[in-house]
């Protein structure tokens, strides 16, 4: 196992799109998140050959762990596990935790890649979605970053809005690539019936978005992505430099890995495992020292060959 994804399930607040398995919390439980992650690592501990290549800290909003805990988490899973030297760590973050002093403490922690959650560079919009940063913030977080020594950056940018809000696309787009990050990450809005926005359209308070205007920024982003020399690498994901997410494409190319914290899947390259979702049942069973695995599906060989398929589609 050479690929460890670890689930940080906290955010301050949840976003008006979102149905990700997460805990709002006003303070976050970081000690005790880090002993339960360890908890449930050790089991890991003794697997053969098992140095890292890439590790990646996705939530939920891992950017609310504190650099302490931060610090504490990556040293012991890089001393139980082993490292590759040239391992990536990457830290999901929102823009608003990221201040100098924490982009300093992440560095020092041993992150070099972080994936920034901007979705748009419109305040009204990032209101509307329940986003806690304002515009910005973006540009500031990518400057505290790259001062710090992480230069290898993301952006995520959400598409495909309702058009009650005007979104200007290109707009949001010309104000990503004036900040040249190295990779970046567009996802369409879709619209799950147990979110704020589910609830919203049911009761006729927005509109769903529409799958013309949907396909018409998908090209136009790729227009100009492609025009200021990004490459799509994966249907949602381009770069410049092949500054691709190596974890990412772990994932795409059916190798195995690992998934640490709640709701986190495992795979092994036959089956696939997933711990409970609930961060206090993860919590209780881990600290009785019980397994926090939910399920877990065998993948039959025609399954497998499926998976091929649709990934390589997904992907160039
Ligand atoms: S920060 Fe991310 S995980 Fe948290 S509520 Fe918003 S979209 Fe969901």
């Amino acid at each position: 196992m050479h690929h460890l994804y670890l689930h940080v399930p906290f955010c301050v607040r949840r976003c008006s799109y979102c149905d990700f398995s997460i805990a709002v919390r006003k303070r976050i439980p970081a000690q005790q998140y880090v002993g339960a992650v360890l908890n449930e690592a050790r089991s890991g501990w003794t697997d053969p050959g098992a140095a890292l290549e890439t590790l990646y800290l996705g939530g939920g909003t891992p950017s609310l762990l504190s650099p302490d805990a931060l610090a504490t988490l990556l040293g012991a899973l890089v001393d139980g596990f082993g490292a590759a030297p040239d391992v990536e760590v990457t830290l999901e973050a929102n823009p608003e935790d990221v201040t100098p002093a924490a982009a300093r403490a992440w560095r020092a922690a041993g992150v070099n890649r972080v994936s920034l959650g901007a979705q748009s560079f419109d305040d009204d919009v990032l209101a509307w979605m329940h986003r806690s940063h304002g515009a910005a913030r973006i540009g500031e977080a990518v400057r505290a970053l790259r001062d710090a020594g992480i230069t290898n950056l993301s952006l995520d940018l959400i598409f495909g809005l309702p058009a009650e809000l005007s979104r200007d696309w290109d707009r949001d787009l010309d104000r990503a690539l004036a900040l040249a990050p190295a990779h970046l990450s567009l996802y369409g809005l879709t619209v799950e019936a147990r979110t704020p926005l589910g609830r919203w359209i049911s009761r006729g308070a927005t509109t769903a978005p529409d799958d013309e205007r949907y396909a018409a920024e998908y090209l136009r982003a790729h227009e100009r992505l492609g025009a200021a020399g990004y490459r799509f690498y994966e249907v949602s994901n381009a770069c410049r430099d092949d500054n691709r997410s190596r974890h990412n494409q772990a994932y795409w190319s059916g190798r195995p890995y690992r998934g640490l914290g709640p709701a986190a899947h495992s795979f092994d390259g036959r089956a696939r495992r997933w711990n409970v979702a609930a961060w206090e049942e993860y919590r209780r069973r881990t600290a009785a020292g019980r397994s926090p695995v939910a399920s877990e599906e065998v993948l039959t060989p025609e399954q497998r060959d499926v998976e091929r398929i649709y990934l390589s589609l997904r992907t160039n």
